[in-house]
């Protein structure tokens, strides 16, 4: 489904019936517009701050338009909403969280996307950068390991209308090969090591996002490119604190 459809944006009478009629809420009322462009505002001031580390001024137009497209609050708990555009990191419950917005753009930036391409994310949590990947690319693909949190975002992912998602619940170490290969694969949980599977998994020409590194300690938010001969190439972004990658794998 394509982003007009959605209603989001709300450009003309038209489209606030559409909105309306699939009951998704529209920027023309949209009590959130101050809050989301100061989100915007200090994403930008915070890719500033980290220029050294991650050798980027900016983020594309592209992505912060997704980013200004998709709404956060739908994907926080409901007494949270109020904090929903502050730029940081929110509890979803299981000990889990929505990502900061920043490191999002900055991830999603990092992936490269193109409109028509197939992305796997891992880590589903409430479906909020799978939101934004969808409005980036054809399809996305995105596996959650804890059963509540996957299909409460596969009932927060549909009510929004984001229909080029598909939610698995499992082990995302494994990757989803029967989808394979990837044009981008994004991990928002970290991993002791890259898994050999999500590798596997990516297409020639393609990007893995991962951050990197042992629990509780700070980790490398990774870039690892492959090139057509199947070639990798890593680059150390960010110094980062993410949620451990968990299971038995
Ligand atoms: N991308 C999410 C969002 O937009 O809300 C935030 C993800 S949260 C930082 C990390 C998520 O990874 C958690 O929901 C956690 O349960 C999930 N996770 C951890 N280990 C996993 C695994 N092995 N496979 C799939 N998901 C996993």
């Amino acid at each position: 489904m394509t982003g007009s459809l959605r209603g989001w944006n709300c450009p003309g009478i038209a489209l606030l019936l559409i909105g309306l009629a699939v009951g998704v809420p529209c920027m023309a009322d949209d009590e959130y517009q101050g809050p989301r462009q100061r989100m915007l505002d200090e994403i930008q001031a915070t890719v500033t701050r980290t220029q050294l580390h991650t050798g980027r001024q900016r983020l594309s137009a592209r992505v912060m338009e997704a980013i200004a497209s998709v709404p956060r609050h739908e994907f926080v708990p409901q007494e949270l909403r109020d904090l929903a555009y502050a730029n940081r990191p929110l509890p979803i419950g299981h000990g889990q969280t929505i990502s900061q917005p920043y490191i999002v753009a900055l991830m999603t930036e990092l992936a490269g996307l193109q409109p028509d391409d197939v992305v796997l994310e891992i880590g589903t949590g409430s479906g909020y950068q799978a939101a934004v990947l969808a409005t980036l690319v054809r399809q996305v693909y995105t596996i959650e390991i804890i059963p509540d949190l996957g299909q409460r975002a596969v009932t927060d992912l549909s009510r929004l209308g984001y229909a080029n998602v598909q939610v698995r619940i499992g082990d995302g170490y494994h990757g989803w090969p029967e989808h394979a290969p990837y044009d981008a694969i994004l991990v928002t949980a970290a991993p002791d090591r890259i898994p050999a599977p999500l590798l596997e998994q990516l297409r020639p020409g393609g990007r893995l996002v991962v951050p990197v590194g042992p629990p509780d300690q700070t980790q490398s938010l990774k870039l690892l490119r492959k090139d057509e001969g199947g070639l990798l190439q890593e680059e150390d972004v960010l110094p980062v604190g993410f949620v451990p990658l968990t299971g038995a794998h």
